[in-house]
């Protein structure tokens, strides 16, 4: 869903996240890798081979490299749905730069809506914290860093209704409500970044590798999976699936190439 990734060693100038996975698919195919979409319903990760349910049919494999991701959280209002990439951004990190000199809002009132609305400094010349409530869930520093910010203004008990600029396919502003006063008001902003969290997707491996309390797979050694402890033979996991901190494309790259060789040393001890 990235637009421009500009931190992905190699592109000196930048490239399109489409362009960047097309490659990446290209350059695995040159090596003998071929791709089947389906949607993955549940899996045994016990059985030999392991069996997994798919929409394309079952799959029997003798490795398992999951590469799931974690999916931002939205909103889910129709008018940020429509102008995701058009000012609506889930990603500080990938689209603060295209907001220089702009006034921009931030949803959340967690550590990952303060570091946002901090980043977002660097470029936006105002940044609006907006969170439904009045306390907020961020640790006291990062909340106290926010609040110290001359470039920071937090609105709590307030929610976004509407995310204006829907016809001029670029944000224009938000439609506010005051959860307390029931009051609406519009605030002119040129970007709108949700801060409110991500859902790792791993729940169709609930009970068959440790999860932790929000759903990240627990690895052990970089990227072996466990139940209860125990390594889980032959089922490997990488990027934002099992990393909550760096989530990058560089770092879950990184991640992959782990996973790839522990399955190859994997399949070579099992004698192929
Ligand atoms: P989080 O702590 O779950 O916070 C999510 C925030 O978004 C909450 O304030 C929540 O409001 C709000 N929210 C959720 N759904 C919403 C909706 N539909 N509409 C409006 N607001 C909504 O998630 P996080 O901030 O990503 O943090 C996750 C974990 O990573 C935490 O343990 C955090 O400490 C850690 N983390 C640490 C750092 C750091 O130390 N630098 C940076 C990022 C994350 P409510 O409070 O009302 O539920």
């Amino acid at each position: 869903m990235t637009t421009l990734v500009e931190n992905f060693p190699g592109w000196p100038d930048g490239i399109q996240g489409p362009e960047l996975i097309e490659n990446i698919k290209k350059q695995a195919a040159r090596f003998g890798a071929s791709f089947q979409t389906a949607h993955l319903s549940a899996a045994e990760l016990g059985a030999r081979p392991i069996r997994l349910a798919t929409s394309a049919g079952e799959i029997l494999t003798r490795t398992l490299i999951v590469a799931s991701g974690a999916s931002a959280r939205w909103l889910g209002l129709p008018s940020e749905q429509a102008l995701i990439g058009h000012g609506v951004s889930s990603c500080a990190t990938c689209d603060g730069f295209f907001f220089r000199g702009r006034e921009i809002a931030v949803v959340g009132g967690g550590d990952s809506a303060m570091e946002e609305a901090l980043f977002l400094t660097r470029f936006a010349s105002k940044v609006t914290l907006l969170h439904r409530r009045e306390g907020f869930r961020a640790s006291k520093i990062m909340l106290e860093r926010a609040i110290a910010h001359p470039k920071i203004e937090l609105r709590p008990n307030t929610v976004v209704e509407e995310v204006l600029g829907v016809d001029e396919r670029e944000v224009k502003g938000l439609r506010l409500k005051d959860v307390k006063t029931g009051e609406l008001c519009e605030l002119a902003v040129s970007g709108l970044f949700l801060g409110i969290g991500h859902e790792p997707n791993a729940k169709m491996f609930a009970g068959q590798m440790d999860l932790d309390a929000d759903g990240y797979i627990k690895t052990s050694g970089n990227v072996l999976t466990t139940l209860n402890g125990v390594v889980v033979p032959g089922v490997f996991a990488c990027g934002d699936v099992q990393d909550r901190r760096y989530r990058q494309a560089i770092t879950a790259a990184g991640s992959g190439c782990m996973a790839a060789l522990e399955a190859e040393k994997f399949l070579e001890a099992q004698g192929r």
